[in-house]
């Protein structure tokens, strides 16, 4: 199949790019490196054995995405580009419905006017705000409570629209919880530019010593700890239930949910012990306050990805520490080879 994948640069985005080319896809990426790094292509293509197609452009751009489309002969969209600072977000709203909302508009626009049919989406278990009951199924009332959130419940419903009136489109959208990990490479990653915003690319760097502490946001929850508890799950993983969906796609029509997640919750002070675990190093931490926006406790119901997609996360938590480990040292030891 040829496969349109937007924010193919990004930290997902790649991992979804070198597991599509291993099972036989060819791979056209469109990212505007707004969050990430020409070089990642490169890197793609050192693991895959052959480089994917690449575009620097914006996913909204309706013309330029149809020229990509019908350039590669497009079969299927996968459609990850977005911004997703929850914290940001909530300063700038608009910015996050310019991008998020109208990118996606954008690129609705552009698969129309070329009859792509396939499409699969990153959503977040974000949308489902606070649980009001565990394991969070995909059937749970949506309370979203920042403009990030939004942002993707706009796409989803706007997908559902679209899939009504279209009734040869497929959408699947997937409501991804806390993705963590690397490609055992070592070459793609988590690397946010800036100060980390989620939990685990935080660990690594005060792992290697690149920050003092880790502020461990709230010990007053009720969880058993005391701290925030989360169901993380392998980057690795969560690229073959991209894969899933696609197969999906080629047996069905009509707008679809899924969560990918472990089913499995893990507290912050859980995942900074596995992760001392694994790699050898002290993580410092001080518990402070609460972090706005965060919820106690959340984790999937992951029976209709297991039934539906035929999928299911394999790897351990064990495999997550490590292999964030060990791509933060390939980092490192770039860093060092070109003197920065
Ligand atoms: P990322 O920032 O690493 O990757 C996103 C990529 O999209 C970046 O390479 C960026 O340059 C590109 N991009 C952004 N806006 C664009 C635009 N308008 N046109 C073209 N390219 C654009 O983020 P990620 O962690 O890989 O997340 C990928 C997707 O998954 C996002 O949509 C995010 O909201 C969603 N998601 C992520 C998480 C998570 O914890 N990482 C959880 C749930 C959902
Ligand atoms: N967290 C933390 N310190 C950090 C970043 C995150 O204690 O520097 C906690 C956060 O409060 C939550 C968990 O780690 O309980 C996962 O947060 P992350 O931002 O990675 O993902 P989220 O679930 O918020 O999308």
């Amino acid at each position: 199949m040829n496969v349109l994948l937007t924010g193919g640069c990004g930290y997902i985005g790649s991992h979804v790019a070198v597991v599509l080319m291993s099972a036989g896809h060819e791979v056209v990426i469109v990212d505007n490196l707004t969050n990430s790094r020409r070089d990642v292509v490169d890197k793609i293509a050192e693991i895959g054995g052959r480089p994917p197609s690449f575009y620097q452009g914006d996913v909204g751009d309706v013309e330029f995405i149809r020229d990509v489309i019908r350039r590669h002969r497009i079969d299927s969209v996968i459609h990850l580009a977005g911004f997703k600072s929850v914290g940001e977000s909530v300063q700038l709203p608009l910015k996050y419905y310019q991008n998020n909302v109208c990118g996606a508009l954008g690129l609705l626009q552009a698969m129309e006017a070329e009859s792509v049919s396939n499409l699969v989406f990153s959503s977040s278990a974000t949308i489902y705000g606070n649980p009001q009951y565990l394991p969070v199924d995909e059937a749970h009332p949506q309370h979203v409570i920042n403009a990030y959130g939004r942002s993707k419940l706009h796409i989803e419903e706007m997908l559902r629209d679209v899939c009504i009136s279209r009734p040869s489109l497929g959408a699947i959208c997937l409501r991804y919880f806390n993705p963590v990990g690397a490609h055992h490479s070592g070459l793609i990653g988590d690397h946010p530019r800036g100060i980390p915003n989620n939990l685990m690319p935080y660990v690594v760097q005060v792992a290697s010593g690149e920050r003092e502490f880790l502020n461990v946001f709230g010990g007053d929850y009720p969880t058993p700890d005391g701290t925030g508890v989360r169901d993380y799950i392998h980057v690795m993983d969560l690229a073959e239930g991209h894969v899933a969906a696609l197969n999906h796609l080629s047996l069905s029509t009509g707008w679809h949910a899924f969560n990918l997640g472990t089913g499995k919750g893990y507290s912050v002070l859980e995942m900074i012990r596995a992760f001392e675990g694994g790699s050898g190093r002290a993580v410092p931490y001080k518990i402070t306050a609460r972090r706005e926006g965060d919820v106690a406790c959340a984790y999937a119901d992951i029976q209709a990805a297991t039934l539906g997609l035929n999928w299911k996360a394999k790897r351990t938590l064990e495999d997550m520490c490590s292999s964030a480990w060990f791509f933060q040292n390939h980092l490192s030891t770039r860093r060092q080879g070109s003197g920065r």
